[in-house]
């Protein structure tokens, strides 16, 4: 066995010439998934379970069409997805998670000499993608009120990426913003990764046909309670998918597999559904944001389906290890300008409730 030291050297085994032609990144560290039973508030996973149909396809799947390759185009998936958002189909392109989407994009369409711009405080993913592909990148700074500064964004660069809203810190900022970004970049290719737009307001979509440079990115994962099932999607102009569809099919060309492709119509399909389970999980965030004022957190304006939250007496690092120990999970990072933050998903009201009881023992 080798163990690795400091992502570099060896301590046994492997010589330095061979060490050196091997590709080292410092690897996306995800949130604990712990298999017994706890109250998880930290990967902003949905409370609710999917959609009543995705049971009913997953139930009806016919197991002797396993032997066959799915459907390499994803085609009955991103044909739900073109009538849900009113788009043509090959103006879709479907992966495993956002995640996958969002490694896609970066593979195709930031190979500029110039740095890609995302801010500082953001999806960390987005610096794992940019040093595995070795894409020069640039993190222009959050306000103090952790805003992106968007006149940072209007200079020369090799594409920009943002989440909306961004992640940790939940704010959300409106369409103009958004459209005052992409304006001032046509030459470059400008991603909106809107993993919580359905918690928000409104989705840079329907920009879509005003700009060329524009790809939108949603996930299945949190508003569709399908975290589990592994599906994301890009919409923009069928020019860039088709880009997008020849470095995948470079690379794997049979993404999806046939479970998560009859489940994902499913999901798509159970529109209702979806819009009650948004409107619980928007009730539970406000009725919880007046729970943590009165307890004295300190939060930005989320707009999404966590709260990021400081105390102004208690340590966030103390605050996680102690809820943890009662079996409520929520995220904290030991990183400059956020160390004294929890971000905290909102669950079921009851699950709030009980995290809001750890707390009044607590502090
Ligand atoms: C959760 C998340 C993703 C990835 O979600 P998938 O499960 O891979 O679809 C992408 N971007 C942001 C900002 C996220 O929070």
């Amino acid at each position: 066995m080798c163990i690795l030291k400091n992502g570099r050297g060896c301590q046994m085994g492997l010589n330095q010439k061979l060490i050196d032609n091997i590709r080292k990144v410092e690897p996306y560290v995800p949130g604990e998934q712990p298999q017994d039973r706890v109250i998880k508030l930290n990967t902003n996973e949905n409370p609710y379970p999917p959609a009543p149909g995705v049971e009913r396809a997953l139930l009806e799947m016919d197991v002797d069409r396993f032997r066959l390759y799915p459907d390499p185009s994803v085609e009955k998936l991103a044909s739900a997805l073109a009538e849900r958002y009113q788009a043509g189909p090959d103006q879709i392109f479907v992966g495993v998670g956002s995640d996958d989407v969002l490694s896609m994009c970066f593979l195709t369409f930031f190979n500029s000499r110039k740095p890609v711009l995302f801010p500082d405080i953001t999806y960390s993913f987005y610096k794992v993608w940019a040093e595995l592909y070795r894409i020069p990148y640039e993190c222009p700074k959050l306000n103090e009120a952790f805003r992106i500064v968007k006149e940072d964004y209007y200079r020369e660069n090799g594409g920009v990426i943002f989440p909306n809203p961004n992640a940790p810190t939940a704010i959300y900022e409106n369409l103009d913003f958004v459209e005052d970004i992409i304006a001032h970049n046509r030459d470059v290719i400008v991603i909106v990764d809107e993993a919580y737009i359905d918690f928000a307001g409104k989705s840079a979509l329907e920009l879509i046909d005003k700009y060329d440079n524009l790809i939108v990115v949603q996930t299945f994962s949190k508003s569709r309670s399908m975290a589990g099932m592994r599906i994301g999607y890009a919409i923009s102009n069928p020019a860039l998918i088709k880009y997008l569809n020849d470095v995948k099919y470079s690379f794997n060309s049979y993404t999806m597999n046939q479970a998560s492709i009859a489940c994902g119509v499913e999901a798509v399909k159970g529109q209702e559904y979806f819009e009650k389970t948004i409107r619980k999980i928007v009730e539970t965030r406000e009725w919880a944001k007046g729970e943590l004022k009165k307890l004295g957190f300190e939060f930005t304006d989320s707009q999404a389906n966590f709260i990021f939250a400081a105390h102004p007496q208690y340590d966030a690092g103390e605050l996680f290890e102690a809820l943890k120990k009662k079996k409520i999970y929520v995220r904290h990072w030991d990183s400059e300008r956020i160390r004294q933050y929890l971000r905290i998903t909102v669950g079921t009201r009851e699950e709030m409730e009980q995290l809001f009881t750890a707390l009044r023992e607590y502090l």
